[in-house]
């Protein structure tokens, strides 16, 4: 959070609105669906610091950026998805494009506007909200009943890049993907990309063609998945003319249900997955490539486990326009960067494809009834609303299985909830542990044994807490959560009416 909310101007005027969604990426744009289809009476609007909707999708510019999730899955339930599974962030735009202007969003979008600070007050059952226009600085004041917090998990001004020893003497170019600069010319270059996650995976096929050579410098292997970009039950049913609307509901089916299973092997036989995947890369790189590169000391699915569409990546190793070097970098040099094992790496340009910034609420300044807020004081119930915290709601979606996929099960219970709330009379609703929760046990908000990755194990400090029983933290899982969502008892001791 930062205090930025003290430096702006009041606004002159205030708007008022039932509900105020915070973000323009596929979670509000889909919340905004949700809310014109499920609750058409109620007023709401979105505000987007950007000046474009698709969040992830429209930060993001490196070469060759493209979901690693299926867009059957990661596309919305109720819009199919028609092209080939793996889609760049063009078509994830355009898709998302065709939702705003097929159920006429665009009026509901404000973009240029940053949220500063958010203020829940209980006498007046509203939320006051301080943006600043992002393209002329002048303040702007909203008041909202409810809260639809959909503004993603990490920072998009800037992605993370640790501070190693050196790094202002390097003569090349330092470049974080988040942040790509669009004048930056590869051709012939020889190119250090620090990190072996989804982005480095994505970005060295798409610029290796044109560079010297490409680096991929990792400090510990990444389990990575080989498939085509291709679903031959789609195929098949588009050749017998099938509607698209049932080739997405059946490939999205068949989609997660194969996901499914193959999550719980990673539980039950991890070694076996394990070998499978290597099996997968050792049939491309031959008998003879060292494998010590691509075998990591967690178990598959302990981190986001990175799909390459069509072998790509390994193609381009394979062809020797690309490498793997791995191993920890002691400092940079004037040219390059210098193993802890003595060896030295020499680039004109060095990417930090290092991850994100973890930030879970916008950066925004909350105030519950004058009192700041400290997130981390919170306890999640089902990882989408929080103690303490009257009338707001989270999107936050999953790591092994699309993030939509949670996005549209927390738009119907929003949907569900602001009805429920109508029907009694409430102003507001918040959830308070039951008397059988009194001694739950509070644990961090993921278990690290679970699902580790670096931007969430630096930022636990930031995330609310979670008890051990499954109303009381983000599951993870899908397939529990689609039945257990739609069942939730909304009377239930856990919501606090008033
Ligand atoms: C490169 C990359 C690839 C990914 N690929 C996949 C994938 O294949 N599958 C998958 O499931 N997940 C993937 N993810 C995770 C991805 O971020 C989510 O799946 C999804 O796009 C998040 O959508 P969102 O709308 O919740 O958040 P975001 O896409 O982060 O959008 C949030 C929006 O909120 C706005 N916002 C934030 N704070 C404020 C504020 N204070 N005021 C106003 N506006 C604000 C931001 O500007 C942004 O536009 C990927 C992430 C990255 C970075």
């Amino acid at each position: 959070m930062n205090d930025a909310a003290t430096l702006v101007q009041p606004a002159q005027t205030t708007e008022h609105f039932d509900v105020l969604i915070v973000g323009a990426g596929i979670s509000g744009i889909g919340g905004a669906y949700h809310l014109t289809h499920q609750c058409p009476a109620t007023s709401f609007v979105v505000l987007e610091t950007q000046d474009h909707f698709g969040g992830t999708w429209w930060t993001h510019r490196y070469p060759g950026i493209r979901s690693d999730s299926d867009l059957h899955t990661f596309g919305y339930r109720f819009k199919p998805w028609t092209s080939a599974p793996i889609a760049t962030a063009d078509e994830i735009r355009a898709y998302m494009g065709e939702v705003i202007e097929e159920n006429d969003l665009a009026r509901h979008i404000r973009y240029h506007h940053r949220i500063l600070a958010a203020r829940w007050d209980s006498g007046e059952g509203v939320w006051t909200i301080d943006a600043v226009r992002t393209d002329c600085g002048e303040p702007a004041r909203f008041t909202a009943n409810f809260l639809w917090m959909c503004q993603g998990y990490y920072r998009h001004q800037e992605g993370y890049t640790p501070d190693w020893d050196g790094m202002a003497g390097y003569q090349g170019r330092i470049v974080h993907p988040q942040t790509w600069p669009q004048d930056l010319d590869y051709k012939g270059k020889n190119v250090l990309v620090i990190g072996s996650g989804a982005t480095a995976a994505t970005l060295i096929p798409a610029i290796a063609k044109d560079c010297g050579h490409v680096t991929m410098l990792q400090r510990s292997p990444t389990y990575f998945r080989i498939g085509r970009n291709a679903i031959e039950l789609a195929e098949e049913l588009r050749r017998l003319q099938i509607d698209e609307t049932w080739i997405h509901e059946i490939v999205r089916r068949k989609i997660l249900k194969e996901q499914d299973a193959f999550t719980r092997r990673t539980f039950v036989e991890p070694e076996k997955v394990k070998q499978e995947l290597l099996g997968q890369i050792r049939a491309i790189l031959g008998p003879d490539y060292d494998m010590t590169h691509f075998t990591p000391r967690y178990r598959p699915w302990q981190q986001r486990l990175a799909y390459v569409p069509d072998a790509d990546l390994f193609e381009g190793i394979r062809s020797g326009k690309a490498s793997v070097a791995t191993g920890e970098i002691e400092r940079f040099t004037r040219t390059g960067v210098l193993l802890k094992t003595g060896e030295a790496l020499d680039a004109d340009i060095i990417v930090t494809a290092t991850g994100f910034n973890l930030c879970v609420l916008g950066d925004i300044a909350f105030e519950i009834d004058g009192k700041k807020l400290n997130f981390h004081d919170t306890v999640t119930y089902r990882g989408m609303m929080f103690t303490g915290i009257p009338n707001m709601v989270w999107v936050f979606g999953y790591f092994r299985a699309s993030w939509t996929l949670r996005a549209d099960l927390v738009g119907d219970f929003v949907c569900r909830l602001l009805k429920h709330m109508q029907a009694k009379g409430a102003r507001k609703v918040a959830v308070a542990l039951r008397r059988e929760d009194q001694d739950m046990a509070l644990l961090d908000w993921i278990d690290a044994g679970n699902f580790n990755p670096g931007y969430m194990m630096r930022g636990m400090h930031l995330l609310p807490q979670r008890g051990d029983k499954p109303e009381w933290q983000h599951t993870q899982d899908y397939w529990t959560e689609k039945d257990a969502f739609a069942a939730i008892d909304l009377d239930g001791e856990e919501f606090v009416y008033s």
